[in-house]
């Protein structure tokens, strides 16, 4: 026998007496509520400084911020999905307090009136995280990674290929100027005044093909000649300007993209083929404590070394002083940062290159190794496998690519002509050199006892847990 049905009854058009409260949807331990609890703590004076007043009126930075933050926290960026939730999510009425603004509006707060203002805005929620206990700033965890942008793969464009057309110009000028030159000479003529094509420019291009033009005026020149004038002034100045804007978007980077022109063409990690991949990115260099980010930089430089110490001085600026302790892996290891550590007073737990090889066996029992040479402090000497001395013969200046200078010693042994070591030892010629950077051998020391000691392992083994945890999303341009 069949059993009676019943279904639960849709109520929809019911009228209550006691309207329901949204609050009452929302479970009292939702993100939302802690993002309200958060914003609402926070001081968006200089913010609300920026509004003009009189006219109609303007949603509050407070509800607008709130509505951003949190859709950013559920991976949404669209202005416009972002309206739509404002209208359809029951998380986003509450959180805007029945507010709608349109995407226009969402659009132009995060646009205009956050620009600048965003990392003061962080700097407050993090020290909000101090005062609640969850955050050490004092101790950080710093890492790096690059971030594709919303840019086009193929929208590339190459400062070298720009040199490289620049140079070719310069050359196909250098070769007309010549023809002129043979011509002059072949009517045993006095010859015009060569222009200069060091600098070239596309008004200096422009003046020098007139100047070739007319020194060739009434000559006899051929017809591929007078073809290639014809098309350089044509082209050329046009290509000219259309480098010189491009280097002016370059800056001191090699590469931009033509749809995201801050964006830089970085090798980011490999694909699962091993391929190793080119993309339109942003360093991003940020710090951390308890896996909470206590900031973050943005950078147009692929190398993690030279963003160190601008990573380190937003931070001064944020919270007046510099950490007391950093964490990071061996991309920044390099001397000018542990000067820079050294210097400002932070205790570096930085590696360098070669700290996990140099600690392996086969590193350690290499005789050949420089690093593995004894020196003697009081003779200022190394001792090379075969017991000779290498003396100091030289000191060196060399420039890292950030213009920091390094201070080199070079030690050379006494006599390897008939040494039976010396095919295992190097292969240049003459006596074999090596070259010490004393600073930097110093700092590495210093790293080496931090970074070995009880609490620098624990460090590391922290590091891991701590920066290298965080996840970031493809941001638009
Ligand atoms: S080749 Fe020269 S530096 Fe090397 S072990 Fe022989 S003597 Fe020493």
């Amino acid at each position: 026998m069949k059993r009676d049905i019943s279904f639960k009854s849709n109520s929809r058009d019911q009228l209550s007496i006691i309207p329901q409260n949204i609050s009452d949807l929302i479970p009292f331990n939702h993100p939302s509520r802690i993002v309200d609890k958060v914003i609402n703590k926070i001081n968006l004076e200089p913010l609300i400084k920026d509004y003009k007043g009189g006219g109609t009126s303007s949603y509050h930075p407070k509800t607008l911020l709130k509505i951003l933050v949190y859709a950013y926290l559920n991976n949404i960026y669209s202005s416009r999905k972002i309206e739509t939730a404002l209208h359809e999510n029951v998380t986003f009425m509450w959180l805007s307090g029945m507010n709608k603004p349109d995407h226009s509006t969402i659009n132009n707060f995060r646009g205009k009136r956050l620009k600048n203002k965003l990392k003061d805005i962080f700097t407050q929620v993090v020290l909000l995280l101090v005062e609640e206990g969850y955050v050490n700033i004092k101790e950080l965890y710093t890492d790096g990674t690059k971030i594709e942008s919303n840019a086009n793969k193929y929208s590339f464009v190459w400062g070298k290929a720009i040199a490289t057309n620049k140079e070719k110009i310069k050359t196909q000028l250098s070769e007309l100027w010549q023809y002129v030159e043979e011509v002059y000479k072949k009517e045993q003529e006095e010859q015009p005044p060569k222009p200069d094509f060091t600098e070239i420019s596309a008004a200096k291009v422009e003046a020098a093909i007139v100047n070739i033009n007319e020194a060739l005026k009434d000559k006899d020149i051929k017809k591929k000649v007078k073809q290639k004038l014809n098309y350089a002034a044509r082209n050329w100045p046009l290509k000219l300007e259309e480098y010189a804007e491009k280097e002016a978007v370059l800056g001191d980077r090699n590469s931009y993209s033509k749809t995201d022109h801050d964006a830089t063409f970085m090798r980011t990690k490999d694909d699962h083929m091993h391929n190793a991949q080119l993309k339109a990115c942003y360093n991003i260099q940020y710090s951390t404590n308890n896996r909470f980010c206590v900031n973050y930089t943005v950078h147009q430089t692929p190398t993690d070394t030279i963003t160190y110490q601008l990573h380190h001085d937003e931070y001064k600026r944020m919270y007046g002083d510099y950490p007391e302790i950093d964490t990071t892996d061996a991309g920044y290891g390099s001397e000018e940062n542990y000067d820079y550590a050294e210097k400002n007073k932070i205790e570096a737990f930085v590696k360098y290159n070669y700290f996990h090889k140099e600690q392996s066996k086969k590193f350690k029992e290499d005789a050949f190794k420089k690093e593995n040479f004894p020196y003697n402090i009081n003779q200022d000497c190394y001792c090379c496998p075969m017991g000779q001395k290498m003396r100091h013969i030289q000191e060196k200046e060399s420039y890292t690519k950030t213009g920091y200078k390094q201070k080199l010693s070079i030690y050379e042994a006494e006599n390897c002509s008939q040494c039976p070591l010396r095919g295992s030892c190097f292969k240049g010629k003459g006596n074999r050199q090596i070259q010490i950077n004393k600073n930097l051998e110093r700092h590495k020391h210093i790293a080496r006892n931090k970074l070995l000691s009880e609490e620098g392992i624990k460090r590391r083994k922290q590091r891991a847990a701590d920066v290298e945890s965080l996840e970031f999303d493809t941001i638009s341009s």
